[in-house]
C-alpha cells in the first residue's frame, strides 16, 4: 500500500512516500481503506520528537484522525462495522484489561495505545483498528469532514459537556477559535444552545467564528488584553466557562474573563505551560480550574449521535493530497488556517 512514513523523527524532510506492507486485521480488528486523514498538533510532535513524544517502531506511519471504508473484518470483529461501510476512527486503543477498563473508567486506561503515535496511523491507504474504535458515518458527511471530527470533537465534548458541564443559555469563551479544537468547541457549544464568544489571532478567523454562530470575538494579536471586551460582550460580568488550548499566552486574560463561579478548562498549551494563579481571586470568586485528561469511549459514542443527526459536521480548513503531508505540516506550524487540515488518501 502507499503510505507517507518516517524512518526517524525530525523535520519535514524526514517524510518518505512509498510502499509499505498492507496491515492484516487480527482477532477483533477491522481493516479500513482510508480516504482522508486530518492533522493534529500531536502529528507535529510525533514527527519531530517535540514535547518528548516518542513513536512506535520504524517505519512509522503518522496520523491520529482518519476516515474511510471497511475493507475486511478479522475474526470476531463483527461489532458495529460491515464491509463497505463508511466509517471514522477513534485513535485511542484501550487495553480492556486494566482495573480502570474493567470498571467502566476507560478514560483512565493504564495501557492505552495511540494510532499514529504508538502504533501505525492514518497517513496510508490501509489501517487496522479494533472494532470498538470504528464508527459508521452518515452518507451526507464527506470523508474529509469525517476525518476532521474524531480527536477534536472528542476533546471538546469531554471538556465542555463532561467536565465543565456547559448548559443551555450559559456563555463560553473559546480561545484559538480557528484551531481544530476551537472550531469543534464552537460547533458543540452552539449545538448545546450556549452563547459563544471567541478569541483568535486574526480578524478573518473572528469573522469565520461568527459565521459558525459565535456572538462576538476579540483578535488577541491586536488586543492582547481581551478580558475587558469579552466581559462587556458577555453582559458586563464575564463568561461562565473558558475553553482553552493556548496556555500561557491566554491564561491571565482568560481568568479575568470569567464571572463569579466561572469554570476554566484547558486541553492544550500551544503557547507554553507555565502560568501564575491569583489564589485570592480564585477563592473569592469561586472559580474552578480544570485539566482535560483523557476521554472515554462513552463520550465518543455520545457526540457521534449528534454527528449521525447532522448537527455536528467537522470544519475543514484546507485539503492536501497525502503526498504533500510536508506542506500540510508546514501550514499547521504557520497557524494560517481555520478548522482542520486534511490529507486526501489516493
Ligand atoms: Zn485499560
Amino acid at each position: 500500500m502507499k503510505a507517507m512514513y518516517i524512518q526517524e523523527q525530525g523535520d519535514i524532510g524526514k517524510f518518505i512516500y512509498g510502499d509499505l506492507p498492507e496491515p492484516v486485521p487480527g482477532p477483533g480488528e477491522v481493516l479500513v481503506r482510508l480516504r482522508a486523514a486530518a492533522l493534529n498538533h500531536l502529528d507535529l510532535y510525533a514527527r519531530s520528537g517535540g514535547n518528548r513524544v516518542r513513536v512506535g517502531p520504524f517505519p512509522h506511519i503518522l496520523g491520529c484522525d482518519m476516515a474511510g471504508e471497511v475493507a475486511a473484518l478479522g475474526p470476531d470483529a463483527d461489532g458495529r462495522a460491515k464491509v463497505g461501510q463508511r466509517v471514522l476512527v477513534d485513535y485511542v486503543i484501550k487495553c480492556g484489561k486494566c482495573e480502570f477498563c474493567a470498571t467502566g473508567r476507560d478514560e483512565l486506561c493504564r495501557r492505552s495505545q495511540r494510532m499514529g503515535v504508538d502504533v501505525a496511523g492514518g497517513y496510508a491507504q490501509y489501517l487496522k483498528a479494533p472494532w470498538q474504535n470504528v464508527y459508521p458515518i452518515p452518507a451526507s458527511l464527506s470523508f474529509e469532514h469525517a476525518a476532521a471530527i474524531p480527536l477534536v470533537f472528542h476533546t471538546a465534548w469531554h471538556c465542555l459537556v463532561t467536565k465543565a458541564g456547559l448548559r443551555a443559555g450559559e456563555s463560553v469563551l473559546i480561545n484559538a477559535a480557528g484551531s481544530g479544537v476551537g472550531s469543534a468547541g464552537i460547533e458543540i457549544a452552539r449545538a448545546l444552545n450556549a452563547r459563544v464568544l471567541v478569541t483568535a489571532g486574526s480578524d478573518a478567523k473572528i469573522a469565520r467564528a461568527k459565521e459558525m454562530g459565535a456572538e462576538g470575538g476579540v483578535n488577541y494579536t491586536a488586543t492582547p488584553a481581551f478580558s475587558g471586551p469579552i466581559r462587556q460582550m458577555a453582559g458586563g460580568e464575564g463568561v461562565d466557562v473558558v475553553f482553552d488550548s493556548v496556555g500561557a499566552a491566554t491564561w491571565e486574560e482568560s481568568i479575568l474573563s470569567m464571572k463569579r463561579g466561572g469554570r476554566y478548562i484547558t486541553c492544550g498549551v500551544t503557547s507554553g505551560h507555565l502560568a501564575n494563579i491569583h489564589l485570592g481571586r480564585m477563592f473569592i470568586s469561586g472559580l474552578t480550574v480544570m485539566g482535560s485528561g483523557d476521554r472515554s469511549r462513552r463520550e465518543f459514542a455520545d457526540f457521534m449521535r449528534l454527528v449521525d443527526m447532522g448537527v455536528l459536521h467537522g470544519v475543514v480548513g484546507k485539503v492536501f493530497p497525502l503526498q504533500k503531508a510536508g506542506e500540510a505540516h508546514q501550514l499547521m506550524e504557520d497557524r494560517d488556517f481555520f478548522g482542520k487540515i486534511v490529507l486526501q488518501i489516493p
